[in-house]
């Protein structure tokens, strides 16, 4: 805290005090558009690397402010975080993402993402549950993309949840590994079904040799522990030949195609794979 002009003390600087007040202003515009269904989904294609076909797509949450144009969705996740709002946005999410997923190939999954803090309150598998039926998508069409993060808070009730939400048939990814307070335990404990390399091991691949090795190694890894392994954030042709050498046989990236609207990858998905 320190003493103004007229000896009354802030806790905040005037620009930590602007930038507060435009945080809870995004913050009431954000309830309005998940209130209003205002947060749209785009979907990125994983790439079978063996077949060049599309096994699965990635959901990713857009919000367009009417005033601010596109909100990176790291900052409304976030916000959404720290405000309570995650739950509402992760059902919406969820929800749509499901429908969607019904009027794609059958023999394409569809990855959704969790925050940790839906975790909390423990009615995360009933809700899933509650709407697969309402949606009807098979279980096993739904991927859900949990991160490290998830398992600082109570281990035992997280990974509870993770078994009930398996035991229907849903597929457990662990995304953006090897950024954050990984514990190689935890696959003791667990079972993922898929472990996603974080994008920064990808961007250094072709200059960097401990990239290179922890990449090989995550393969080992998933190879022992029958988890498989997708490279996120694949850019360049020369990463991918990289990764496929590295034993990857499943990748993402804008080399292949940025996150695109729902009918943009319908019409993908009914493209014959790439030769
Ligand atoms: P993420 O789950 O790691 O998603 C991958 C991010 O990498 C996406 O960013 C995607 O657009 C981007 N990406 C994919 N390929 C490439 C590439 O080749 N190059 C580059 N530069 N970027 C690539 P996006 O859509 O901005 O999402 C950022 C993060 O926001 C996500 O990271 C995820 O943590 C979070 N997020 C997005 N949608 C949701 C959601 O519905 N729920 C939750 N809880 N989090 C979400
Ligand atoms: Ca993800
Ligand atoms: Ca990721
Ligand atoms: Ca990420």
């Amino acid at each position: 805290a320190k003493a103004d002009g007229r000896g009354q003390f802030r806790f905040f600087s005037p620009e930590q005090d602007a930038s507060a007040r435009a945080r809870r202003a995004l913050e009431a515009d954000l309830r309005l558009a998940i209130e209003r269904g205002e947060i749209a989904l785009a979907y990125q294609p994983i790439v079978a690397t063996a077949t060049g076909q599309i096994t699965s797509v990635e959901a990713l949450a857009r919000w367009s402010h009417p005033v601010h144009g596109p909100i990176p969705p790291d900052l409304f996740v976030s916000l959404a975080e720290e405000s309570g709002l995650i739950h509402a946005l992760g059902a919406l999410v969820l929800r749509r993402a499901c429908a969607d997923a019904t009027n794609f190939a059958v023999d394409v999954r569809v990855a959704v993402n969790l925050s940790p803090l839906q975790f909390q309150g423990g009615a995360l598998c009933e809700q899933v549950r509650a709407i697969l039926a309402e949606t009807g998508l098979d279980p096993h069409r739904l991927q859900l993309e949990v991160t490290e993060g998830l398992v600082i808070r109570d281990v035992e009730a997280t990974f509870h949840e993770l078994n009930r939400l398996r035991a229907q048939g849903i597929h457990i990814h662990l995304d953006d590994f090897g950024v954050g307070y990984s514990s190689l335990g935890y696959f003791q404990r667990f079972r993922f079904d898929t472990v996603k390399i974080d994008k920064s091991f990808v961007d250094t691949i072709a200059t960097s040799a401990s990239a290179r090795a922890i990449i090989g190694a995550v393969v080992g890894l998933g190879g022992a522990l029958g988890m498989k392994v997708v490279a996120e954030g694949v850019e360049e042709a020369a990463q991918m030949e990289l990764l496929v050498a590295l034993g990857c046989t499943h990748l993402q990236g804008y080399l292949f195609s940025r996150p695109v609207s729902a009918e943009a990858v319908r019409a993908l998905l009914a493209q014959p794979a790439a030769p």
